[in-house]
């Protein structure tokens, strides 16, 4: 084996091969259960034990992200590599890589966990972003501030999500205290977007460059977490195919193998602006495990595997709820009881406040969800 080219996988894995996956989290879960249908064994990597994703998987390794060691025994033992979260250390994959196939590899993750190079990266794959500016000093922001002017949203570049790591400027007044609190620098400045709605697509991408595109959903959040998915978006079929045609441009452009998805703002007219990539399964398409024929997950795995990607059309229509928190848990035992919904728990111990503990998909005859009340959509949901 050299050490500057991976070992070659017979690509397609035959079944029974294991399919390595960084990260033990909800993703991995999900993940590792559509490999075990497709015939895949799967090795979650993470810092923890007893993640969600190892309770699902035939092997674990308990090591830090940067342990060289470990990767390498990991390397040895697995036929592939993914990743679950975009906050795996760009370096890990960079360890991995010379050893053993790495789907999607460094470059995706790099420019997907820095929110500088992400928005770089959407102008270069053609899609607009609203005005921003990097800014390295206090001096830099009041700058910004003047160029792109308020309100805004500063935010740091890279580990921030679920609304973590950013700050509304309203006034000039409010600089000092969001410069103060965020770190690491650089921080990012953007235009506040006035949005009608935030919706997102999902793209897989096979390493031949075959495309398969999930419809455009519509998603809202509550505390910053996302909280419904409406599948598809009520938007202009123009819309939705823009949003479509975006996902796979980035897919493209970042020569990705796997899935990924694109969240958006819709303004007003019907424009589209890019907010953030993510280069793995996404919450938003938790949808599509009902609804579609080959759920995201299962295209992640037929990607990462060498398969053909499976169907991505919808064949019906859906709403996905979050079951976050002691609250999202409290609807449990309603929606268990309920016939008409799919229940996915991610077997987490304890429900803190804000924790992602499971999802619950409702099914709509194909083509109904813009034609029913929205009350009726989400009654016992
Ligand atoms: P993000 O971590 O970038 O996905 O942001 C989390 C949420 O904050 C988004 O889903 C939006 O609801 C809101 N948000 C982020 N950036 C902006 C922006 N530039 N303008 C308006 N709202 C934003």
């Amino acid at each position: 084996m050299s050490a500057a080219s991976p070992r070659p996988a017979a690509f397609p894995l035959a079944p029974n091969a294991t399919i390595g996956i960084l990260g033990g989290g909800q993703l991995g879960r999900m993940s590792a259960l559509a490999a075990a249908e497709l015939g895949y064994r799967c090795h979650i990597y993470a810092p923890q034990d007893n993640e969600p994703g190892m309770l699902v998987s035939a092997a674990r390794t308990i090591a830090d992200y940067e342990d060289a060691a470990a990767l390498a025994a990991f390397a040895a033992a697995v036929d592939v590599v993914t990743f679950e979260f975009e906050n795996v250390p760009v370096r890990t994959l960079e360890i991995l890589a010379p050893l053993v196939p790495c789907r999607p590899g460094p470059k995706a993750l790099a420019v997907c966990q820095d929110r500088l190079q992400e928005k770089a990266f959407f102008g270069s794959a053609g899609v607009p972003v609203a005005p921003w500016a990097a800014v390295t000093t206090e001096a830099e922001l009041r700058d910004a501030i003047a160029r792109i002017g308020l309100p805004a949203v500063l935010k740091t570049t890279r580990l921030g999500y679920d609304g973590r790591g950013q700050a509304v400027l309203r006034e000039p007044g409010d600089a000092a205290a969001a410069w103060a609190r965020l770190s690491p620098r650089p921080l990012i400045l953007e235009a506040f977007v006035p949005f009608t709605q935030e919706l997102s697509a999902i793209a897989a991408r096979g390493a031949d460059g075959a495309t398969a595109v999930y419809d455009a959903v519509e998603n809202r959040h509550r505390h910053h977490i996302l909280d419904l998915s409406f599948a598809p978006a009520r938007v202009a079929p123009a819309v939705a195919d823009a949003a479509r045609a975006h996902a796979a441009r980035v897919a493209a452009a970042l020569e990705l193998v796997g899935v990924l998805a694109v969240e958006f703002f819709l303004l007003p007219d019907g424009t589209l602006l890019g907010n953030e990539i993510a280069p793995r399964p996404h919450n938003s398409g938790h949808w599509t495990q009902d609804a579609c024929q080959s759920s995201q997950f299962h295209q992640h795995i037929r990607a990462v595997a060498g398969l053909p990607l499976g169907g991505a059309a919808r064949h019906s229509d859906a709403v996905m709820r979050n079951l976050v928190g002691p609250e999202g848990m409290a609807r449990l035992p309603a929606l268990a009881a309920d016939t008409g919904v799919s229940l996915h728990l991610y077997g987490k111990a304890s429900a803190r406040e804000g924790r992602k503990m499971g999802h619950a998909n409702r099914l709509f005859r194909l083509e109904s969800l813009a034609f029913t009340a929205e009350a009726e959509l989400l009654s016992e949901l």
